[in-house]
């Protein structure tokens, strides 16, 4: 039996949140997606709509609105993020690459469930869009 590692939910808001977010989905397993790394804080799949040669996605398993929110509730779980990003860049050979946690919807967030961008593969252009 899989461990599903997703939080209590507090109250009814919370749980309809989670029971439609695309990326709880994902990390219970309801929607079929590779994980290509994973650790007890996180799990890191391919973006669906990759923007780069390398584009994954890393979503802590706690539903959190953005990654501010995720270090309130759990510091421990940004650790976790980062650990995957060391996984992923060294087994890849992956050295230059951007990370990303775009926060909110004017920075571009479209899915409200912390996740970090790593992207790589092509050269990336600064200032961002
Ligand atoms: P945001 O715009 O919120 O920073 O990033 C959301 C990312 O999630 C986008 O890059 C989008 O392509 C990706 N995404 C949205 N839905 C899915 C999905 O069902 N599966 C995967 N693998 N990626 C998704
Ligand atoms: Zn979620």
């Amino acid at each position: 039996m899989e461990k599903v590692f997703m939080n209590e939910p507090e109250n009814e808001l919370e749980n309809k949140q989670q029971i439609e977010c695309i990326f709880c989905k994902i990390i219970s397993g309801v929607i079929p997606s590779p994980h290509l790394a994973s650790n007890e804080y996180a799990i890191a799949i391919a973006d669906i709509a990759p923007v780069a040669p390398t584009h994954f996605l890393i979503l802590p398993r706690a539903h959190e609105e953005n990654a501010v929110a995720l270090h309130r509730s759990d510091s421990q779980a940004m650790a976790g993020i980062f650990s995957l990003v060391d996984s992923l860049t060294s087994r890849a050979g992956i050295s230059d690459y951007r990370l990303i946690f775009n926060t909110g919807a004017d920075a571009g967030q479209s899915v409200f469930h912390a996740h970090l961008h790593l992207i790589a593969g092509r050269p990336l252009s600064w200032p961002p869009g």
